[in-house]
């Protein structure tokens, strides 16, 4: 064990008993290699974040230039930055004309914090519903929408006033009344197991909202950024949230995030009083930058394309036996196998193989895969037939 080894494993706090441990020496591109020199293929963008791959030309010139000029001035929402108000407009250039605001943080759960409040504040309501199955980040207000008692449990009392419901069933309608500040959920559910919500039903909750003035939050911040095929994966579903929390792939691979509203409902966080939801760092000039290059990169490349394209490969690829069903959408997908020990078996079969693949927090027979969107046909045909073989050898 070198120095760094040795601390990692005597200094971090670590999440769990059994990290992977690869010492990472760089990365390029769909690849990581590590200080052994193997390289790695990243099937899961370091989870959905690195979907122009890593150290993406564009980003590393955008990093560069900022570098030059300023980091860190000020606090949040008071000077104007360049980097930020110019990736706050090319933001609002793509999306909806209701969602023509964005408010900066840097993470996700930060974003789904600052949703939440914001629904509180612009409603008067403190009422929230979520789904179960769902993952919006580990912080207390998020957790407390989060859908999975094992990780709520520890830390209980939460949020008072959130109520859950199955994803996809009829059953949250009723309950979408005037004392609700915000339903909560994820259009395309990730660490639940990668599951698509029914384009009907996401019509019917968004009816139910607007009818009982109810704020809808979809928190893309696993979908977003081209990863389903659309820009982001509401618009595909043609159904238009009052907010959108963002971050992950947002910064090219450098910290940031976002919570996406309308100037009418963001005077919630400007009066009474003003300062109520303040940040120091959200929006850094730095990953700003990156943030901007990188999304700039994506629409001029059209990479949701390729994340079809992505989808059509691995599709028909990994119809094998024992593969019993390949769930999501574009380049988030989940590969369901027959049991937990195939899963375990999959997964790291294909590691020593030199693929990264990974699981989804909430279920244990599910392979996540969710490769960079600029990773070449060769590399996702390598890919695919490690997967083939290590599928085929489970139980041989
Ligand atoms: N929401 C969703 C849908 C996520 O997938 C995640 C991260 N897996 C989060 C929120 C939390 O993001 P972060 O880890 O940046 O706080």
């Amino acid at each position: 064990m070198d120095t760094s080894e040795k601390a990692f494993y005597r200094h971090v706090a670590l999440t769990s008993d059994a990290p992977m441990g690869i010492s990472i020496s760089h990365a390029e591109g769909p690849f990581f290699y590590s200080t052994e020199n193997r390289r790695y293929i990243d099937f899961i963008s370091g989870i959905a974040v690195s979907t122009l791959g890593h150290r993406h030309p564009a980003v590393v010139e955008a990093l560069r230039k900022q570098l030059d000029k300023h980091l860190h001035v000020m606090v949040y929402g008071e000077f104007i930055q360049k980097p930020q108000a110019d990736f706050a407009g090319l933001i609002a250039s793509v999306m909806p004309e209701s969602l023509d605001r964005i408010y900066f943080v840097n993470s996700g759960t930060e974003a789904n914090e600052g949703a939440l409040k914001l629904a509180k504040k612009h409603t008067g309501r403190t009422r929230l519903i979520a789904f179960r199955d769902s993952y919006h980040g580990d912080t207390h207000g998020s957790l407390s929408v989060t859908g999975r008692d094992v990780y709520r449990d520890p830390y209980l009392p939460l949020l008072p006033d959130v109520h859950f419901f199955d994803f996809n069933d009829d059953a949250v309608l009723e309950a979408i009344n005037t004392e609700t500040a915000a339903v909560i959920m994820e259009p395309i559910q990730g660490e639940g197991g990668i599951i698509p919500s029914d384009p009907e039903w996401l019509k019917k909750v968004r009816a139910a909202c607007t009818e009982a003035g109810v704020c809808l939050i979809f928190d893309e911040i696993q979908s977003g950024f081209g990863r389903t095929g659309d820009l982001f994966a509401f618009m595909g579903y043609n159904v238009v949230p009052d907010i959108l929390t963002i971050a992950k792939a947002m910064g090219g691979g450098m910290p940031v995030g976002g919570i996406v509203s309308s100037s009418r409902i963001f005077e919630s966080f400007m009066y009474n009083p003003p300062l109520n939801h303040v940040t120091t760092f959200g929006g850094h000039p730095m990953s700003c930058a990156a943030g901007y290059a990188a999304l700039k990169f994506t629409l001029d490349n059209n990479l949701p394309e390729r994340a079809h394209h992505i989808e059509k490969k691995i599709r028909k690829g990994l119809a094998l036996e024992g593969v019993q069903e390949i769930r999501g959408k574009g380049a988030m997908l989940g590969m369901v196998l027959e049991s937990f020990e195939m899963t375990k078996f999959v997964v790291e079969k294909c590691l020593d193989s030199g693929l990264l693949l990974g699981w989804t927090l909430h279920s244990n027979t599910l392979v996540r895969l969710a490769p960079p969107l600029i990773i070449e046909d060769d590399i996702l045909d390598e890919a695919i037939v490690i997967i083939q073989e290590a599928v085929s050898s489970y139980g041989k």
